[in-house]
């Protein structure tokens, strides 16, 4: 399977304190989409130069403020991870300038999700606070939903001869297999689910689930032909999406006492967040066993603030920052238009960077990644918001 990378652009609402200004991109319905005055979606969007020019841009979706979570979540990340349970591996980049809204779409507008997302009579709820939770959490929540969907319906296929007694998941009744099976007996569908959490910055990598020491470990990638590994890197498993998100709120308290103790600021650093998805199925017949392993790899990816370092504050230790970090975006994008124009001979730099050394696996084998660009439509940031779609224009596909 080919490379398939689609970008979609994501303009933020209007925060309290910027109210009275006109939004400085419009996003533009497509052919398909309802010619509304409030446009929540479309293929396009028109941004105002600084010089009275305008600059339209078209990607593979346009979110205006009007966008909740709910949708994004839907249009864009369902299809991903119904093929990531497939066995594909998946990576979304939200990039932007720092205020963009790049973790406001990861993870929501506060570190922790409430537990109360996560309880299956729930699933249904709309509320504002839900509406908020960000695509991460949500992922989260339908990967349990439908990996134990899964577990819970191969084991009433076996079972479906016994007379056990149903019983109530969710919305769904399946059987329940038999107590009396041994405990070790092998069950038709299996699976684990991991996190890793890890953050760059600078040149240095590290390990926010790491426990054991104050001090986060700091970690290496070893390169093999197709992929990286990021050597000793913590596989938390996790058995519920909430447990899942105790565990990222732990790795990002970690990463902001990181970066306090250093004085330097999280924006400057990218948070990685994979959760890896391990799934075994057995069949039965005449003949014996047969074992389908599955492993998939779904990575979310908060990018460091995409913003051009200003010269005031750039320099010694900060000027170097700036260069690094700047310098891993600027890879990811030659990274990613050297694959989004499918030309199999052109060299592709992963190596140029830690950033795309890590994501190699994830970018240049069987995966599906999702760029997110996200804008602010203050006139203040216009220059900024320009940029982030030139970028974003790079890397659509050819
Ligand atoms: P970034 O991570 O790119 O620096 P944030 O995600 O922290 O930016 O967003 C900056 C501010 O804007 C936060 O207060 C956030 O809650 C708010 N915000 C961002 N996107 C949205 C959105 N789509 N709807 C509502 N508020 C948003
Ligand atoms: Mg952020």
């Amino acid at each position: 399977m080919a490379t398939n990378i689609q970008v979609a652009v994501r303009i933020r609402p209007f925060l309290p304190f910027e109210t009275g200004s006109k939004s400085v991109i419009d996003v533009l319905p497509g052919e398909d989409d309802p010619h509304d005055e409030k446009i929540v979606q479309g293929r396009s969007v028109r941004i105002a130069g600084s010089s009275r020019k305008s600059h339209a841009f078209t990607f593979d979706r346009c979110f205006s403020g009007l966008a909740d979570q709910v949708e994004l979540y839907n249009s864009l990340i369902v299809p991903l991870l119904s093929s990531c349970l497939e066995g594909y591996n998946a990576t979304t980049l939200a990039y932007g300038q720092t205020g963009a809204g790049k973790t406001y779409t990861t993870l929501g507008p506060s570190a922790a999700t409430s537990p109360d997302f996560f309880l299956p009579h729930n699933i249904n709820k709309r509320t504002a606070e839900f509406d908020a939770v960000g695509i991460l959490p949500r992922t989260l929540r339908d990967i349990f939903i439908q990996l134990e969907r899964k577990r819970l319906s191969s084991s009433s296929v076996i079972d479906s001869e016994n007379d056990s007694d149903g019983v109530e998941v969710g919305l769904q009744t399946v059987k329940q297999p038999k107590s009396n099976r041994a405990e070790n007996e092998k069950k038709p569908f299996e699976y684990t689910v991991k996190l890793q959490f890890l953050e760059l910055y600078g040149e240095d990598i590290r390990d926010l689930l790491s426990t054991g020491s104050s001090q986060t470990k700091k970690i290496v990638i070893r390169d093999s032909s197709d992929d990286a590994e990021a050597m000793g890197a913590t596989e938390q498993v996790v058995s519920t999406a909430q447990e899942a998100m105790v565990c990222l709120t732990r790795g990002m308290l970690h990463r902001v006492t990181g970066a306090t103790a250093m004085n330097a600021e999280s924006s400057r650093s990218h948070a990685i967040m994979s959760v890896i998805i391990e799934q075994t199925s057995r069949t039965y017949d005449g003949d014996g066993e047969a074992v389908v392993n599955r492993k998939s790899k779904f990575n979310f990816i908060d990018l460091a603030g995409a913003e051009r370092q200003k010269r005031t504050n750039a320099k010694g230790q900060r000027l170097k920052e700036g260069i690094n970090i700047n310098k891993g975006l600027l890879v990811l994008g030659n990274v990613i238009s050297a694959l989004a124009s499918g030309d199999k001979k052109s060299f592709v730099p992963f190596r140029d960077s830690k950033l795309t050394r890590l994501l190699r696996g994830s970018l240049g084998g069987n995966h599906k990644t999702l760029m997110i660009a996200c804008a602010s439509p203050a006139p203040k940031n216009a220059e900024e918001s320009l940029n982030c779609l030139r970028y974003a224009n790079r890397a659509k596909q050819i």
